[in-house]
Parts: C-alpha cells; sequence; structure tokens
C-alpha cells in the first residue's frame, strides 16, 4: 500500500512526509484492517511532524481522523465485518484496568496509545486498529465530512464538556480552526450566546455569519464578561486573554495538546474561584455523544480535500493559515504517488 511517512520530523517547508510503499497492515487480535477512504488533518499532525509534539516512534505514518471500510477483521474479533464504514479518531486504546479506564477517564491512562503517534495512522490507503477504538459513523455523513468531526469534533465536543458551559451562557472561543467551527454550532444548539476571538477579520466576519454574538481580537474584551472560554490556538497569550475575558468562577479550557508556554500574569486574573483547565484527549463516549448530538443537529462540516500524496501541502497550507475549514485527505483512486 501506499504511505505517506515520516522518518524524520522537520519544518514542513522541507515536505517531511515521504510517499512510501509499505506492507499491507494485517489485523491481530481484536483489531480491524480498514480501507481507508479520507483521514483528516489536525494541528496534532503537523506539530508531530515538525517536532514540536515529540515523535513516540519513529517512523510513522500520521493521521487520526480516518473514515474507511473494514477489510479485514483479526481474530477474535466480534462486531464488525468486512465493508462495514468506520472512524477512527486519536485514542487508539487504552489499558482498560486502571483507576482512570473504570472511572470512564481512559483519556488519562498511563497505557494510552494514540493514533499516528503510537501507531501507523490514516494518511496512507490502509490502517489496522483495534476494534474497540473503532466508531461507527452516522450515515448522514458523507466521508469527507465525516473525518473532521474524528477529532476537532470530538475534542472540541469534550472542550466544551471541560468548560462546564451551560445551555443559554456566554461562551468564548479563542481561535476559530476547523474545531471551533464545529463547536459553534454544539454550542449554538445548546442555546448559549458565543463570543468569537480571532485574529483573522474574514474568520471573524464567518463567526458572525454564524451566529456569533459578538467577535473580535484576542485582546478586543467581549462587551460582558464570559462564564467560560475555550482556547484553540496553540499559543500561550491567547490563554492569559481568555482567562481575562471571565466571569467569576468561569473556566479557560485549553485545548491543545502542545503549547510552548503561557506566560506569566497577575493572580487576580485567577482569583474569584476562576479556573485554566487543559483537555487531553477523549473518551468514547465523548466520540458516541458527540457523534449522535452532531447527526441530530446536524453540524455542518467544510472540507477541504487533498490528495492523498499532498499531505505536506494540507499541511503546510494549515500552518499558513490557509486552510477554510478542515483539510481532509482523500485516499481512495490514489494512483499517482511515486513510491
Ligand atoms: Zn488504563
Ligand atoms: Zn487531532
Amino acid at each position: 500500500m501506499q504511505a505517506m511517512l515520516l522518518t524524520r520530523p522537520a519544518p514542513i517547508q522541507s515536505r517531511p512526509l515521504q510517499a512510501t510503499q509499505l506492507p499491507d497492515p494485517v489485523p491481530g487480535p481484536g483489531e480491524i484492517a480498514l480501507e481507508v477512504a479520507a483521514c483528516g488533518v489536525c494541528r496534532t499532525d503537523l506539530q508531530l511532524v515538525e517536532g514540536d509534539l515529540e515523535a513516540r516512534r519513529l517512523p510513522i505514518v500520521p493521521g487520526h481522523q480516518i473514515v474507511g471500510r473494514v477489510s479485514a477483521v483479526g481474530p477474535d474479533t466480534p462486531g464488525w465485518a468486512v465493508g462495514d464504514r468506520a472512524g477512527v479518531g486519536w485514542p487508539a486504546g487504552s489499558c482498560g484496568r486502571c483507576d482512570f479506564c473504570r472511572s470512564g477517564r481512559e483519556n488519562l491512562c498511563q497505557q494510552a496509545r494514540f493514533t499516528g503517534w503510537d501507531r501507523d495512522g490514516g494518511f496512507a490507503e490502509k490502517v489496522a486498529a483495534r476494534a474497540d477504538a473503532a466508531l461507527r459513523l452516522p450515515e448522514r455523513f458523507p466521508d469527507l465530512a465525516a473525518a473532521p468531526l474524528l477529532c476537532g469534533g470530538v475534542i472540541g465536543y469534550r472542550a466544551l464538556r471541560v468548560s462546564g458551559i451551560r445551555p443559554g451562557e456566554r461562551l468564548g472561543l479563542y481561535g476559530f480552526g476547523a474545531s471551533a467551527l464545529l463547536a459553534i454550532q454544539i454550542a449554538l444548539h445548546w442555546g448559549c450566546q458565543v463570543f468569537v476571538a480571532t485574529r483573522s477579520p474574514s474568520e471573524q466576519r464567518r463567526a458572525r455569519e454564524m451566529g456569533a454574538v459578538w467577535a473580535g481580537g484576542y485582546d478586543d474584551p467581549p462587551p460582558v464578561p464570559l462564564d467560560a472560554a475555550v482556547t484553540f490556538a496553540p499559543v500561550g497569550e491567547v490563554v492569559i486573554a481568555a482567562l481575562r475575558a471571565l466571569d467569576r468562577g468561569g473556566v479557560v479550557a485549553v485545548n491543545a495538546i502542545h503549547l510552548d508556554r503561557i506566560p506569566e500574569f497577575p493572580y487576580r486574573l485567577l482569583w474569584w474561584e476562576r479556573q485554566v483547565r487543559s483537555v487531553a484527549n477523549s473518551t468514547r463516549r465523548d466520540a458516541e455523544e458527540f457523534l449522535t448530538l452532531a447527526a441530530r443537529i446536524p453540524v455542518h462540516t467544510v472540507a477541504d480535500p487533498y490528495p492523498l500524496a499532498e499531505a505536506n501541502e494540507a499541511l503546510a497550507r494549515l500552518r499558513g493559515g490557509e486552510v477554510s475549514g478542515a483539510a481532509v485527505l482523500t485516499v481512495s483512486g490514489m494512483g499517482s504517488v511515486g513510491a
């Protein structure tokens, strides 16, 4: 099979992913193999490819928003049949035995493994995955539309939960990329008033068009104090800007696997029981709840498609802020990649 392989992290301009011929993955016990149809491109992939997020295994095939059809089922793997459509996101499996796993917080499991970080992901024609990490996808979403739901959507949903936002409250979204585009639709469905901060005037305009009551820059204070905020921009200063906008008792949920640093800030910004919380990965419950809700609303995803062979270009455009919506690699029928 063809895969876009990372051997050595490097700046995206140097095209670190190489089109490579790899053996087809063989599903082990409890695993399925998928013929990949589409795989979303996430900022985490960019951080891994460039080395901001330290690689756990090299070489590795990145990609963790995978939509495909089951092409093989491993031994002792009930529940899946060849031809079934399945999705695989960032969580690739956890131990199932530790206190975190047994209390529905498998996202915190010490043994948790991740797709495209610990095991090969979906920037390839085929991928194997643990069956207990695979998801049934709502029929409503075609492959291209379903892919961005699997990380950006699920993690954005978890971030909303971590922020503690409740229906009708005032929510800030800091950064307005693929994940925030989905989170705003959930928050509006919950009847929240949404305030969007982003540097880009065109994203501010888009936020207002989607129903935000206010949109401005990171340093513009929203007109009213916020009950909760989620930061999506991978910049520590933005966490402080969000904290500054909070009402007493409010929470900033930081949706980032990697931030260089959060600058020093005066304690009075945190005083009155404000909180800053990180958002780490997601649980199976997050994914199932989000996919059900996304189909019911239904959320609208805007996919910006690229052929698999152009994974480097897709990541470069993500880095440059040139992707409108969510970049997705389309995999079926890529015959033209030179090995
Ligand atoms: Zn565990
Ligand atoms: Zn991701």
